[in-house]
């Protein structure tokens, strides 16, 4: 559909991806109606400056498909069963998501998309794959999910020689035409099933990221469902199969061998087999999922053609973003660390994986989540426990099971002062040499904005033991 003039086309959903989505249709001379199931203030405002614009807004009505739609372009978040959809699908208007727009609007002329997915660590990776390709003296942004609307990187003035592209599992679901130069599915574990109705299907949908790569198909050697997709995927040929390990890598592999990442995928020298990109001292944090992220990060460059040197400098400037296991403080030898970004358990898993003799302040929302899996795995290397928020009875509960042993502090409080009290109690659990973690396997919506206010709570709770 190249031609919107007079095309009627419904936006599901106003915010971050619809307004811009309404905007540019209108522009292009689409007929544009958005609907959207609230009405408070800030949708009141959206809606009017697009009608200023002309284009009708029906407010507090997300469900009713409006007369004539050829085709509807959604909010990634918006749930495939709505009432919506189903009318659409029953009636054959194709549903295309934010991403499926961008890509259908310009994607194929823009520069070319590294592509990055997974359950977690996707922005971290997408991060050091940008600060990797600027090393390399590219154009390049960080889009899609995070920084710059990927609407805003194809359609926009500035000139990109490639885009690092961060994809949800929504957005992917919603691009079935999508092709990138080459993707990563950094590891898959249960989240958003409530939304993807089950794992397979929010597999499939995170596999999509591989269909019709160009270069290499990059996935986890220790997650093999990641492999399982790329084996799956419709590729175009002559494109390869590239996994990442924290072990020695084999053939068409990027790994780790004493303590430097190395690749054996992208090797230039033909009498070489191996390539040294860094050291693990030039991630941060060096801690194990991180380094994955890292050697995803490198195999996606290298994919692209960046050189050894280039990784390693890349690798060097990055930093993470707030809450993603940031040092706060060391307070009586005690090191406090801050993985408020730490919502599921997969997450925590990989936090709770990377120190030795842990106080870990726990708790808030589980969305469903179960938490002995977690629990059994890192019961060893926990010092103790504060619990908080609503659901701290379901990880208290695993504890009993599998770490009877561990003392817990359940702090049984919802209300944001819960966080001082909890680093107080966790102050008084830990001795000389361990770690406080707060890294905790749920969402903070039950006590906290979200999760940067929780991790701020913790911050400025910990600078309060030192004073
Ligand atoms: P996402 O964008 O996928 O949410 P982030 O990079 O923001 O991922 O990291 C979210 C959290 O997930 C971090 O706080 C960290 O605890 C955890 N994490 C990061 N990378 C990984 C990984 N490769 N495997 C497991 N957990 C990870």
């Amino acid at each position: 559909m190249t031609d919107w003039q007079g095309k009627h086309v419904t936006v599901a959903g106003l915010g971050v991806s619809g307004v811009p989505a309404a905007e540019v249709l209108h522009a292009r001379g689409a007929i544009v109606t958005v609907v959207n199931d609230g009405d408070d203030a800030r949708a009141r405002e959206q809606a009017a400056g697009l009608e200023a614009l002309g284009v009708t807004v029906r407010l507090g009505d997300g469900a009713t498909l409006p007369e004539g739609t050829e085709l509807i372009v959604t909010a990634p978040g918006w749930k495939p069963d709505k009432p919506l959809f189903q009318a659409a699908r029953a009636a054959g208007i194709e549903i295309w998501g934010d991403v499926e727009l961008a890509w259908r609007l310009r994607g194929p002329e823009s520069a070319p998309w590294l592509a990055v997915t997974g359950t977690n660590g996707k922005t971290t990776t997408v991060q050091m794959l940008t600060s990797i390709l600027k090393a390399a003296g590219l154009r390049t942004a960080a889009v899609g999910n995070i920084g710059v609307s990927l609407l805003d990187a194809v359609l926009g003035d500035e000139e990109y020689d490639v885009l690092a592209v961060e994809l949800s599992s929504y957005q992917l679901h919603w691009a079935p035409s999508l092709r990138a130069h080459s993707a990563a599915v950094l590891n898959l574990a249960p989240d958003h099933l409530d939304w993807h109705g089950s794992m397979e299907a929010y597999a499939k949908d995170k596999g999509r990221i591989y269909e019709g790569n160009r270069v290499a198909c990059v996935y986890n050697v220790a997650d093999k469902l990641t492999e399982e997709l790329v084996r799956e995927a419709d590729v175009e040929e002559g494109c390869r199969a590239v996994g990442f390990t924290l072990g020695t890598p084999g053939p068409s592999q990027l790994g780790v061998v004493d303590g430097i990442l190395v690749d054996r995928a992208f090797v230039e020298n033909r009498h070489k087999n191996a390539q040294e990109l860094a050291e693990v001292s030039d991630v941060h944090p060096p801690a194990p999922h991180n380094i994955a992220n890292a050697l995803a990060a490198a195999a996606l460059a290298r994919a692209f053609g960046v050189p050894p040197t280039a990784v390693r400098d890349g690798l060097r400037n990055f930093r993470p973003d707030a809450h993603r296991i940031a040092h706060v403080a060391d307070v009586d030898g005690v090191a406090y660390i801050d993985d408020s970004k730490a919502t599921n358990t997969h997450a925590a898993e990989a936090s709770l994986a990377s120190y030795e003799s842990i106080v870990w302040i726990a708790g808030g929302l589980a969305k469903g989540a179960t938490f002995d899996e977690l629990v059994a795995k890192s019961a060893e290397r926990l010092r103790g426990v504060v619990l908080i928020g609503a659901d701290r009875a379901l990880i208290r509960e695993a504890l009993a099971r599998h770490a009877p042993e561990v003392p817990v502090v359940d702090l049984d409080r919802t209300d944001t002062g819960a966080m001082l009290a909890a680093v107080q109690e966790a102050r008084r659990l830990a001795v000389e040499g361990d770690t406080v973690l707060l890294a905790p396997a749920c969402a903070s919506m039950d006590m906290f904005a979200n999760y940067n206010k929780r991790g701020d709570a913790f911050a400025q709770a910990v600078r309060g033991l030192g004073a």
